[in-house]
């Protein structure tokens, strides 16, 4: 059972829309695969990396696909999804989930169809979101790691699956609706608003009538964030006065901070809270490839204007993470909320696009494409 629980309870019977088993559906989606004759091709860690992953720091890897045993599949991965959290996974430290050993391969969140079955589960063509890790195919077993999309396997919109209707859109939609509570008229900040996570919280704070301003680096992702994503100014904290442009644009302050990067721009943005300020820690990406975290000079205004400062972590909430897909699809059907991707393409460019999220390089959702969909 995985992110989707409400649905996969149904999935590991038969199809809600057809009435299948998994078996029956794929017989119909599916097409003959020679596992035997696959090769895998993997990133493998060789050394732990400071800063930016390095050349040496990983290794491409060939070795033949893994057969599924009794009770596993087999899944063919199409896009792996480039999250902060898999740069701190290659640190020697402990977090919610084990550091990847020398020798293991990278490990990452993402989308893929079923080739091969001997899991009753699954069935061939089925389209499953997992921990595919940077390589072109896995073996998933019926667990909490691998969850089964809902809906018509052939409509599959993949890419909306990695930016909205899974663990991004879950997390911005409980950051921002549970903790961050923005109310009309109010006037809400968020961090790195051009990229996944950003982008649709922001959004999220327009649809409850907020006042939004972004905060990214450059004049193509302020452009972005204010025209594809909606909001009502942005500013550039690579070029602008950050403690300036936060006057200018929150002449009132700050009710909701969206924090998804730490550092002198909480810093800044603490300073100008307005009263009752909820502020949302959801990440810290400027000081994940040093581990240093400077503390804020300005938390003191948090007495000063009785705010409140929360951490969270979505995973918390995996069980409820349905709750957050209707409303997300709901507007989007609406037209109210957007996605963006941007789309490395190759198991040889993983690595850059790890690092890419650290560079800046990508507006909206960092993937991977690994190889063609063919469901979706
Ligand atoms: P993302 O925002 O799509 O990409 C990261 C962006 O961070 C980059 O594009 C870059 O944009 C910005 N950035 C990188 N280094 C920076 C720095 N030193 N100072 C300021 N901005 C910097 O990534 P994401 O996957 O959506 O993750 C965003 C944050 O959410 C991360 O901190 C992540 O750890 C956190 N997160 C938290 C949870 C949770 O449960 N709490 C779950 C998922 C993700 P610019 O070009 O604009 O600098």
């Amino acid at each position: 059972m995985g992110m989707f629980s409400g649905y996969s309870a149904v999935r590991a019977g038969a199809s809600a829309e057809s009435g299948e088993t998994p078996a029956e559906r794929g017989s119909v989606l599916g097409s003959f695969t020679n596992v035997a004759q696959l090769m895998n091709r993997q990133i493998v860690l060789r050394r732990r990396p400071t800063g930016l992953v390095a050349p040496g720091d990983t290794e491409l890897v060939t070795t033949p696909a893994p057969e599924p045993a009794e009770g596993e599949a087999l899944i063919r991965t199409t896009y792996v999804g480039i999250d902060a959290a898999a740069r701190t996974w290659l640190n020697d430290q402990p977090g919610y989930l084990p550091p990847v050993q020398i020798g293991e391969v990278i490990r990452a969140a993402g989308i893929g169809e079923v080739v091969e079955s001997r899991c009753d589960a699954y069935a061939v063509g089925d389209v499953v979101t997992t921990l595919t890790n940077f390589q072109e195919y896995v073996i998933c077993r019926n667990d909490i790691f691998t969850t089964p999309v809902p809906g018509p396997q052939d409509k599959v919109d993949q890419l909306a699956v990695m930016s909205v209707y899974g663990p991004t859109g879950a997390t911005a939609y409980f950051g921002m609706v549970g903790i961050g509570k923005p109310k009309e008229g109010e006037t809400v900040v968020v961090s790195a608003a051009a990229g996944a996570t950003g982008s649709v919280a922001g959004q999220i704070a327009k649809i409850a009538g907020a006042r939004v301003v972004g905060i990214a680096g450059g004049p193509d992702k302020c452009k972005a964030v204010v025209e594809d994503f909606g909001f009502d100014a942005c500013i550039d904290y690579r070029e602008d006065d950050l403690k300036a442009a936060l006057k200018e644009h929150c002449p009132r302050g700050v009710d909701v901070y969206f924090d998804n990067v730490g550092g002198p721009i909480l810093d800044a943005v603490l300073g100008r809270l307005a009263p009752k300020a909820r502020v949302v820690l959801c990440g810290v990406i400027s000081s994940y490839l040093t581990g240093e975290h400077p503390g804020p000079a300005n938390y003191v205004n948090l007495l000063a204007k009785t705010a409140t400062m929360q951490g969270f972590n979505a995973l918390d909430e995996w069980s409820r993470f349905d709750e957050a897909f209707g409303p997300l699809r709901r507007w989007s059907d609406e037209g109210k909320l957007v996605h963006r991707q941007t789309i490395y393409e190759g198991i040889e460019s993983c690595v850059d696009a790890m690092n890419g999220l650290f560079t800046g390089a990508n507006i909206g959702k960092m993937l991977v494409k690994i190889s063609e969909p063919k469901n979706g």
